[in-house]
């Protein structure tokens, strides 16, 4: 490799979900800066960010709302610890989220990422019932299978998707599994397991890495209302769905399900930040109250909860769903896209599409993975002037929600022709491979 970055990135980097030999074999792309929704790499070639830098983006890259107040509150303090101190743009943005979310939250507590946010919310779930006394000690979850909740112990626990978790099987807590969509065997586990269980864990509507699979339905709704008639909590994993991604601020509107906690993180600064958040209601908030002595504390919390430069980007960003409408511009922008995906879903290559709004997985059907058909359609995507990534052969495109018709219409064709060209050299070799396939 020539390219000196190149060269230290394969001697000294270790990178996320990735087969590093199969990295060293490839040239990789340095991305350099971005611009609205196009990254831009040393080489000075732009690329539509397809999967707004893996699902965080909101408003575009550079956005100057963003970009000027994250400017102001470096100018005032990059970071002071919410250990012992607080300061004006987390009690600013914990009050603007209790505004919008769901109705019944009322409490804030931030962390860094979606991993914590889950994290948290399952210790703060299982700390409750050990607090409420007498004999109601519930200490056990309820997940639904091909769940994922992030990477760390905890949430890995509650998350089912084997290929990233079943390395980890002796590490993990014992849950009861659901199959999404299947509710009348929560009905069943929540019946047979009274006083058990501290709470139901879900994506809501849609399962993100999964493979973007949709719920039927009435199911989340269902859940809910399983969850309220049990006295279960459930948790609401917004981490990908929230921030406009389904075509709603937050999945649960859809299907208005009023959770007892929310967890947010990947848009929440607009995908310029690690901040996360996990809400919960004053009930859970008042289980935590008693004299110093009782030691009913929350003990959890990280170096950088609720960072000053976080949440200015977080408020930042919620003021430009306020001020440009973006919702409300949204929706076109998604009619659209179900347009240009009927013409997908009819081709040859396209076993199904699915999605909801701006979530949307086109599956290439069952091939063998060694082929990597799903990562022949990056490699020939990025050819053609777009960053997607796939999850497995499974091609996702969830573009930033500011992305305009034309860039949409752009991304959708680079999709179809990479397909094409994927298949193309997947089989190349063998067209009869591709005939059984
Ligand atoms: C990405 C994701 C997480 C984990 O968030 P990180 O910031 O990567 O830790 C959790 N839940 C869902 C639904 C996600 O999509």
């Amino acid at each position: 490799m020539s390219d000196p970055l190149t060269e230290l990135d394969q001697r000294h980097l270790w990178h996320p979900f990735t087969q590093q030999s199969d990295w060293c074999d490839e040239e990789p792309i340095v991305i350099e800066r971005a611009d609205g929704t196009e990254l831009v790499d040393t080489d000075g070639r732009r690329y539509l960010d397809g999967v707004s830098s893996l699902w965080c983006n909101v408003h575009g890259h550079r956005h100057p709302t963003i970009d000027a107040a994250l400017r102001e509150q470096i100018g005032l303090v990059s970071h002071s610890t919410m250990l012992g101190l607080t300061h004006p743009g987390a009690v600013e943005l914990a009050a603007r989220l209790i505004e919008l979310a769901p109705p019944g939250l009322s409490r804030v507590f931030y962390s860094e990422s979606g991993s914590t946010a889950v994290e948290i919310a399952l210790k703060m779930a299982f700390q409750y019932w050990q607090q409420r006394g007498g004999e109601d000690r519930r200490s056990s979850y309820v997940c639904l299978t091909d769940g994922y909740h992030g990477d760390t112990v905890g949430s890995v626990s509650v998350g089912g998707i084997d290929l990233f978790h079943g390395a980890y099987g002796p590490l993990l807590f014992d849950t009861h599994r659901v199959d999404p969509g299947d509710s009348e065997r929560l009905e069943c586990v929540l019946d047979s397991h009274a006083g058990e269980i501290a709470a139901v864990i879900v994506e809501p509507l849609i399962q993100g890495a999964a493979g973007i699979r949709v719920q039927p339905p009435g199911f989340l709704r269902r859940v809910y209302e399983l969850c309220r008639e049990h006295d279960v909590f459930l948790i609401a994993d917004e981490v990908a769905t929230g921030f406009g991604r389904t075509g709603t601020l937050f999945a649960c509107e859809q299907e208005r399900v009023a959770p007892d906690f929310l967890c947010l993180g990947k848009g929440l600064t607009g995908g310029y930040l690690p901040l996360a958040a996990t809400l919960t209601s004053e009930r859970v908030y008042e289980g935590f109250l008693g004299a110093h002595s009782e030691y009913r504390t929350f003990f959890h919390g990280h170096t950088f909860t609720g960072n000053p430069l976080g949440c200015a980007a977080a408020l930042a960003s919620l003021e430009v769903f306020r001020t440009e409408e973006t919702m409300l511009r949204l929706q076109p922008k998604i009619r659209l896209l179900g347009e240009l995906l009927s013409g997908v879903a009819a081709m040859g290559e396209v076993a199904e599409v699915r999605g909801r709004g701006f979530m949307v997985g086109i599956d290439l059907g069952d091939h063998d993975p060694a082929l990597r058909l799903g990562h022949r359609v990056t490699l020939a995507a990025r050819e053609r002037g777009a960053i997607i990534r796939p999850l497995g052969d499974t091609v996702v495109l969830m573009p930033p929600l500011s992305i305009s018709k034309a860039e949409l219409r752009r991304l959708v064709a680079i999709t179809i022709d990479s397909i094409q060209a994927a298949y193309a050299s997947a089989y190349r070799a063998d067209p009869e491979l591709r005939a059984a396939a």
